[in-house]
Parts: C-alpha cells; structure tokens; sequence
C-alpha cells in the first residue's frame, strides 16, 4: 500500500541553477522528485548573466525558467 511517506523519492530544497541540476540527474535516474523554491535566487538583481558558457548575456529569470521546463520534463 503507497502512503504518503512513499509519494517522492527526493525532496530538493531550492530551485535555482544547483537545485534544478540535482532534480534533473535525479529525474533522469527515474526517480520522483519534488522541488520546493522560495523563489529568491541571489542573482535576482542580475539584468543578464555574465561568462556562463552559451548562456552569455541571457536574464537570470529566462535561465531559470528553461531550467525548470528541462528538469519537469
Ligand atoms: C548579483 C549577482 C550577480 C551574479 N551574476 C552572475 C553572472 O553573471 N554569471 C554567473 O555565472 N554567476 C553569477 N552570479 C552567481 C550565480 O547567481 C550563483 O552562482 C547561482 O545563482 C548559484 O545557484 P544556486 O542554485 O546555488 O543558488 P540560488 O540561485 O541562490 O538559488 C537558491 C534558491 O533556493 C531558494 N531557497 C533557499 N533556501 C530555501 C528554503 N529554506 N526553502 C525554500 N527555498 C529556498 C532560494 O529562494 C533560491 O530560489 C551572480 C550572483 C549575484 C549575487
């Protein structure tokens, strides 16, 4: 019988870039994760990343939004 202690095999407790990275290896090792985020990355103040390998000039909040769709799919 599944209980509700059984319903996710990982909780990750924050979303933002390390967050999302473990919830996406974690998906993809079939596992069911939740992803709980406060919705505050330190880089809020940030207009554009800056030196991040192909991601170079794009809006913290676009990156994350990508991240997410990535690691919910
Ligand atoms: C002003 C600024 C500019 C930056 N610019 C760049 C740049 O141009 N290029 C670059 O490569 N790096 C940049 N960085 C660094 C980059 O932002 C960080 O390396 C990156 O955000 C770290 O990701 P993270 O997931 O560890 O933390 P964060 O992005 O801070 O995400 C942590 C998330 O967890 C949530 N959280 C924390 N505690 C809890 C809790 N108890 N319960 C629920 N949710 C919680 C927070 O709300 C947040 O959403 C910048 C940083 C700052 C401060």
């Amino acid at each position: 019988m599944k209980t509700n202690n059984d319903a996710y095999d990982a909780v990750v407790v924050g979303g933002g870039a390390a967050g999302l990275s473990a919830a996406l290896v974690l998906g993809r090792a079939r596992r069911r994760v939740v992803v709980i985020d406060a919705g505050a990355p330190r880089n809020a103040p940030a207009a554009h990343m800056q030196g991040f390998l192909s991601r170079d000039g794009m809006p913290p909040a676009v990156f994350l939004a990508e991240g997410r769709n990535e690691a919910t799919g």
